[in-house]
């Protein structure tokens, strides 16, 4: 190869630094005087030497550094040793890393590139630092196409490495003193620096956040979301207000609120925990949406309270008007049978204004001290009986119940509704489980219900095995005429009337249910702290075929509604009575006074107009006439004589509308039972 050699001696010539390199080599290097050099190296070694960049070069099969004047340094003391010789000798800490990088350039023709990559040098005299090359490594061609070498192009970035660290160790300064977590990820989102902030709402040390991505501590619901918001960062957009929640090492979930930017490869980010907040607006929201379904409650109450008052004074002329007929048709069989359909129809519109009165919260109730045990077995043996063969009826009571204080006859009447209901829901039989305990309503239960106090309650609750109801029945299901039944099966008032009784009962009812499983309905009736009075209620006998008639006393009939008194004096005056009315409060103090023989019961309507109730009436003449005997009637009660809903003891109360026997049977029991009393 003389002519080969002969160009290079001439390119040297030309090349005075590269003469200066070359001298420096020494003759131990496997790279031959550099006559012997093929042109590739000649003209890699030229490129190195007039380039302004720091250049080494690594040269053949040997990988021997060849390198220019601003490399030296670099290698500190190694140098000029280095010059010529096999990177192995004189980078033999680095060989490790280094020598696959420079195989795969050299054997397979790639092209590295490697950034900010870490060395520690010993230079100006043996003090070690780190420092910081961005480098690429690149082949270099033979004229017959084969590897001859790997030219490596370094540039050093110690400086701006160092300038980048210091900004950041600034920030994480202020970092220590921020309260919001901060952090900066790189493109994948794996973090990179995390304040400490992080370890503290977390729980998670630095270590185990750095250097990867949140993937593992994110919930799995937000995680595609937010590889969604980094997607987005890499694009540049930046992030405003994006929330995830991540699990913090006692394993709750805490939830966060992003601000991100995307700046030089880098994400920077400041999250703001929001666990608090959110669990409050929750938690109000709840508390709206009960407070609004209690108003609708409300509202509808009194909206059917209203309208069920009404109707009793009406339906009280239509029934009262067909008794009389039906007395008076006793001969004409014909006409008593429409009498009597007329007054079947009555009586089922008397009972849905009652379910309507009690939904209202403001049907007269009687309460009595019952033992839950009791009453339950009472309704089983009846419940098994009603309900058909294929429905179950299981009963279990707890020892040692509480007493509770209800209007028995209306809480049997809530039962069975329950009950029928149930029935309703299993078709193909099933079972019905009613359950008694004591329980306790914490003050935790009682804040999430609305109108709930905490305390000692008995539960009686009725389950079934039955279709269950979806959420959005379950959230109608109290409300009246709501029901999911066929036209003429079902009214709607079943769960509202049991609703509204037990609100005024002073308990709470709430209902579970789940399609396919079945539903439950548990009733929290309060605890009654007083001695249980023996209940033996006796079965209702049959009603005296004729009703108890009058002596001649004088009542005092006192009633607005013209058409309910005109009943009332025609059948009270059919028994044997007296009879005086009044359409107001004035009048009937009036006719009080005036009355020969003296007045012997008042019966007043509690709702009366002219400024004075019934209550009142009532008061003044017991003033005036202290022996005097005293009825009230209502269709539904205000707090004029009742104290939420509970009759003041002594007081007689006839419930609207009422029947022939009815009101001979109460009349007649009052002006007995004081005068019994006096006597006694
Ligand atoms: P009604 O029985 O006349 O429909 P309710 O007020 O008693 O009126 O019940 C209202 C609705 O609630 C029913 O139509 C039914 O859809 C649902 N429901 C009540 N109790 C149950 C139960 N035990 N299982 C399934 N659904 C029920
Ligand atoms: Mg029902």
């Amino acid at each position: 190869m003389t002519a080969l050699a002969n160009g290079v001696a001439g390119l040297i010539a030309a090349q005075g630094p590269l003469g200066e390199l070359t001298a420096r080599i020494d003759d131990q290097s496997p790279l031959g005087p550099v006559e012997s050099w093929t042109p590739a190296l000649v003209s890699t070694v030229r490129l190195i030497l007039s380039a302004k960049a720091e250049i080494v070069l690594f040269w053949g099969p040997d990988l021997c550094a060849l390198y220019n004047e601003a490399y030296a340094p670099t290698i500190g003391d190694k140098h000029p040793v280095a010059l010529g010789r096999p990177a192995r000798e004189n980078w033999a800490e680095l060989w490790h890393d280094l020598e696959p990088l420079l195989l795969s350039v050299i054997q397979n023709g790639e092209t590295v590139h490697a950034k900010d990559r870490p060395f520690y040098i010993e230079r100006d005299g043996g003090r070690g630092e780190e420092v910081f090359f961005d480098i690429s490594y690149s082949p270099v061609f033979e004229g017959d196409g084969s590897i001859g070498g790997a030219l490596c192009i370094v540039n050093e970035t110690t400086r701006r490495v160092r300038a980048e660290r210091e900004m950041l160790a600034e920030r994480t300064r202020l970092w220590t003193l921020a309260r919001d977590p901060f952090l900066v990820a790189d493109m994948n989102g794996v973090w990179l620096s995390a304040s400490p902030a992080w370890t503290d709402i977390l729980g998670w040390s630095e270590e185990e956040l750095i250097g990867r991505t949140s993937k593992w501590m994110e919930h799995p619901d937000d995680a595609a979301h937010t590889q969604g918001e980094i997607e987005a960062l890499k694009n540049g957009a930046p992030t405003l207000r994006f929330e995830n929640r991540f699990r913090a090492k006692s394993g709750e979930y805490r939830t966060f609120s992003w601000t991100a930017v995307p700046d030089n490869d880098l994400i920077y980010c400041v999250a703001r925990d929001v666990t608090e907040q959110r669990a409050h607006a929750k938690a109000l929201a709840d508390a709206e949406a009960a407070l609004r379904q209690a108003q609708k409650m409300e509202t509808l109450g009194q909206l059917t309270g209203g309208v069920a008052h009404d109707f009793n004074n009406l339906l009280q002329v239509v029934t009262g008007n067909l008794e009389l007929l039906q007395r008076g048709l006793k001969d004409n069989e014909r006409l008593r049978r429409v009498a009597d359909n007329a007054m079947a129809g009555a009586e089922r519109a008397a009972m849905l204004t009652q379910r309507l009165l009690a939904f209202s919260r403001r049907q007269p109730l009687t309460p009595e001290r019952v033992d839950p045990n009791r009453l339950v077995s009472h309704m089983s043996d009846l419940l098994s009986r009603t309900l058909g063969e294929r429905v179950e009826v299981e009963t279990i009571q707890t020892a040692r119940a509480w007493p509770v204080e209800i209007d028995i006859n209306q809480m049997e009447n809530a039962l069975l509704n329950l009950a029928v209901n149930a029935r309703d829901a299993m078709p193909d039989g099933g079972k019905l489980t009613i359950e008694v305990a004591n329980t306790h309503i914490d003050d935790h239960y009682a804040a999430q219900e609305d109108d709930v106090a905490p305390g000692q309650y008995v539960l009686i609750s009725m389950s079934d095995t039955g279709e269950g109801m979806d959420a959005d029945t379950l959230s109608h299901a109290i409300e009246p005429f709501f029901t999911t039944k066929d036209v003429g099966r079902g009214t709607g008032l079943g769960l509202s009337m049991v609703y509204g009784f037990i609100k005024q009962s002073g308990g709470h009812i709430r209902v579970y249910s789940e399609v396919g499983h079945g539903t439950s309905v548990k009733i929290y009736l309060p605890r009654y702290h007083g001695p249980v009075v023996a209940n033996d209620r006796d079965a209702p006998g049959e009603a005296p075929r004729q009703p108890p008639g009058g002596n001649h006393e004088t009542v005092l009939v006192c009633e607005d509604d013209e058409k309910v008194r005109a009943y009332a004096v025609e059948v009270l005056t059919e028994l044997g009575y007296r009879v005086v009315e009044a359409s107001n409060g004035a009048a009937a103090l009036d006719a009080l006074e005036q009355a020969a023989p003296p007045v012997d019961l008042l019966f007043t309507d509690v709702v009366l107009p002219g400024g004075m109730t019934g209550a009142d009436v009532a008061r003044e003449a017991s003033v005036r006439r202290p022996d005097l005997k005293i009825l009230f009637a209502t269709g539904y009660a205000r707090n004029a004589i009742f104290h939420h809903g509970r009759l003041d003891p002594g007081v007689e109360l006839l419930t609207k509308p009422f029947t022939y026997a009815e009101l001979a049977g109460k009349v007649r029991d009052v002006l007995d039972r004081q005068v019994a009393r006096q006597a006694g």
